[in-house]
């Protein structure tokens, strides 16, 4: 039988039928064994104000207790939190590094809370390029600090989205893959959560921020990848507490006077979509659009500000890499040449102004001190002049008794 090979357009090539069994279709049981062994790394960024319930999400994601402190709201910046984490379920390892925001949104400067956010991000990427552009390198046993999604925590009072929220999302969105989340989903009622998710959604599209949208283009997920992508964005509860049931059942849940709300019941809230959507479905589908697109791009932007070209292959990179890193060395140091510079000149021009001014200053003491002992001199011979009138007058009037 003669087939056309896609890859050998030109090529004809046989296929042909063994006689037996030879065993290369253990090949996919091999890959699972070695990605197994391997374990996989999901790196999960929360971005949302303080107090928003990130810490109690991710908990109530990942079952377990994280140590991150609950933060005050007094930071001057955006600080960044990371943890690693061990997880083993059904015999596969992942290595799980959550990364918070702390300090989010209590800063007047938009801008700048965003951009400490995005330039974490791009850090992990410049680290990978770095790796990838090494002559000796080791990607498989790279430590992948990459973030694979980022789950942006709305209000869920208010509005729509805030100046803030827009800010960052439009940013975030170019860096990595955004799962829009309305934070503690119990604290509004069913239709106001309808309108909100539609009002969210209709702001998102009219400020063109494009959200994370689950791959479809696979036929075993895009039923379920098609519902998940319908109810974004996820109105989600989280709780550190265990309520039993009537029927006797620890269940996650927020008990209230009036009743309790269950993490995981699908008719209270889209937690259990949320862990399908980022848990189950599509860990893979996230880590490889952050390494086929997201990535991509931050490769070719950093190359091409490089001056890299398409023809330049690994060691020309690394000259190109070398040569910008000597470049920006260069640049800090006449910077650094220039400040001192600056820096002395300055002091020079003080010292000179304060010595006219002691100048000035001690002119005017001498006058004053000048002034003075004229004054002094004055006072004594206006003195010594009235001593001798007196003198003259006693005398005068001894006089006189006398020649009475
Ligand atoms: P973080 O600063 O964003 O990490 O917020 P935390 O997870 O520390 O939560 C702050 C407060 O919000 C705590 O008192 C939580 O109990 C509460 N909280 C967390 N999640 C929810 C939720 O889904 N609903 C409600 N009503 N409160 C929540």
């Amino acid at each position: 039988q003669k087939s056309k090979g896609s890859g050998h357009a030109s090529e004809e090539y046989r296929t042909l039928n063994l006689n037996g069994h030879v065993g290369f279709d253990s090949l996919p049981h091999q890959l699972v064994r070695k990605c197994t062994e391997r374990g996989f790394q999901f790196n999960l960024m929360c971005v949302g104000e303080t107090g928003m319930g990130k810490t109690t999400l991710i908990e109530s994601l990942f079952n377990m207790k994280l140590e991150f402190h609950p933060c005050n709201n007094e930071l001057k910046t955006v600080e960044l939190l990371s943890k690693t984490y061990d997880v083993v379920e059904g015999g596969i390892r992942l290595k799980l590094t959550i990364v918070e925001t702390a300090g989010f949104g209590d800063q007047l400067d938009k801008d700048k809370s965003a951009q400490v956010i995005v330039d974490f991000i791009n850090e992990q990427f410049e680290n990978y390029l770095k790796e990838e552009l090494k002559i000796k390198r080791c990607l498989d046993y790279y430590d992948d600090t990459r973030i694979h999604a980022c789950l942006y925590f709305i209000s869920p009072t208010g509005h729509g989205l805030k100046a803030l929220d827009v800010v960052t999302l439009r940013r975030l969105a170019e860096r990595v893959n955004v799962i829009p989340v309305i934070a503690k989903a119990d604290t509004t009622c069913k239709d106001e959560l309808i309108r909100f998710k539609s009002k969210i959604l209709s702001e998102l599209r009219s400020h063109n921020i494009p959200i994370y949208q689950f791959p479809t283009d696979d036929e075993t997920v895009r039923a379920i990848n098609t519902e998940l992508n319908q109810l974004l964005p996820y109105a989600v509860v989280g709780s550190t507490d265990f309520v039993k049931k009537e029927n006797g059942k620890m269940v996650r849940a927020r008990r209230y006077p009036w009743g309790m709300v269950e993490v995981e019941n699908e008719e209270h809230c889209d937690f259990v979509k949320l862990r399908e959507a980022v848990l189950r479905t599509n860990v893979d589908a996230l880590r490889e659009r952050t390494h086929k697109v997201l990535y991509e791009t931050y490769r070719r932007e950093r190359l091409r500000a490089m001056k890299v070209g398409d023809g330049d292959t690994g060691p020309k990179m690394m000259e190109a890499f070398a040569q910008r890193q000597r470049e920006f060395i260069d640049e800090m140091s006449n910077r650094d040449r220039e400040l001192r510079e600056e820096f002395v000149a300055r002091v020079n021009k003080k010292e000179e102004e304060m010595k006219r001014r002691e100048e000035l200053l001690n002119l005017r003491s001498k006058e004053i001190s000048d002034g003075f002992d004229e004054e002094l001199r004055r006072i004594e011979s206006q003195m010594h002049t009235l001593l001798e009138e007196k003198a003259k007058y006693e005398s005068k009037v001894a006089g006189k008794k006398m020649k009475k």
